[in-house]
């Protein structure tokens, strides 16, 4: 009977079940082989948090496989405020945070790294924000402590996403915020299928008000984002928030027209001014190569879009539950 219900109504119920005094906020962290880390960055959280009433930590695993599932279920065991929802395998950091939304019960939900790169001591400054009336306070990157490359990628990626984007993402703000349960509600109701969080944070409204802080570096262990999922994730980034690629298609369409009608031309004259026809066989490649790429490029832009509403109409959930400790 479960079975049949959406899968953020199975997380309620399952928390229902749960009772107890409903917690002021709810820190989400999705784990991936982060065994090297879990330990100190939950007391940091617990020690941070402590002061501002109850809360509780839901770590989501993603599919690790080093031990850290079992070393979370340990925490639990322990102290209470830390739950586990284990996910039945690596469905990605997105996915794992839409399950950690789902099954969080309090006022305000944080969203947060758990290597350490997004800081529990800025919890209090983002709480002291919310209460001030503020319903999503961001983290705003001042600075990190990455490779150059990856810098430079990041600087561009989001640039690039605050001008093609159809709504106004702020540029160098990540996943790390927290929200108002409101927000958060806002959130679960949309059921999209390409989750870029942090764009559809911003497409759900409310007052928003952004923190800086200097990005450190990771902790311990290597990053869980490979070159393939954060390409991946850009890319569901630009194409659930703009259709610039596909408008780009007909803009390159209309520029290679132009320059063939121009050259044309330039090979009419030719012929009549200097009366000698152009060899041609390199200009002929040329041409052939720039249409026929153009074209490729264009088709692929189309593919892309295409295999999206391939997904969307699939309508799979974002991740499937192992199990849960709430
Ligand atoms: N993560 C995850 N599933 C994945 C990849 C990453 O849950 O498939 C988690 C990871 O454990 C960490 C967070 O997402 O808590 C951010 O990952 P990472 O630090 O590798 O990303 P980066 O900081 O390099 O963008
Ligand atoms: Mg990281």
């Amino acid at each position: 009977m479960l079975a049949a219900l959406p899968h953020d109504v199975v997380a309620q119920l399952a928390l229902l079940a749960n009772d107890g005094a409903v917690p002021v906020v709810s820190v989400v962290m999705p784990v991936f082989n982060e065994m090297e880390n879990l330990d100190a960055i939950l007391d940091r959280i617990v020690s941070v948090l402590e002061p501002h009433g109850a809360f509780e930590v839901l770590v989501v695993d993603d599919g690790s496989t080093d031990g850290s599932l079992a070393h979370a279920i340990g925490r639990h065991d322990r102290d209470h405020r830390i739950k586990v929802v284990a996910l039945s395998r690596n469905f990605g950091h997105q996915s794992a945070l839409l399950a950690g939304l789902h099954h969080a019960r309090g006022r305000a939900v944080v969203l947060m790294d758990a290597d350490g790169q997004d800081p529990p001591e800025l919890l209090p400054a983002m709480i002291e924000r919310w209460q001030g009336g503020s319903d999503v306070v961001y983290g705003v990157r001042r600075n990190r402590q990455e490779s150059q490359w990856k810098r430079t990628s990041y600087w561009l990626f989001y640039r690039f996403l605050y001008k093609v984007a159809d709504l106004e993402i702020p540029p160098d703000a990540g996943d790390f915020c927290l929200m108002d349960r409101k927000v958060v509600d806002a959130l679960r109701s949309l059921n999209e299928s390409s989750a870029y969080l942090r764009g559809l944070r911003s497409w759900v409204g409310f007052t928003q008000s952004g923190l800086e802080y200097d990005r450190p570096a990771r902790e311990a262990g290597e990053a869980k984002y490979t070159l393939r999922k954060l390409v991946r994730l850009a890319l569901n980034g630009v194409m659930a928030f703009s259709a610039a690629p596909l408008r780009l298609a007909s803009v390159l369409g209309v520029i290679t027209s132009l320059l063939g009608f121009l050259y044309v031309g330039f090979a009419v004259a030719a012929r009549l001014l200097a009366g000698e026809v152009p060899k041609g066989w390199t200009s002929l490649i040329a041409i052939i190569l720039i249409v026929g790429g153009s074209q490729l490029f264009v088709i692929g832009v189309l593919g892309e879009y295409v295999a999206r509403v391939y997904g969307e109409t699939k309508r799979r959930p974002h991740y499937v539950v192992g199990s849960r400790h709430l």
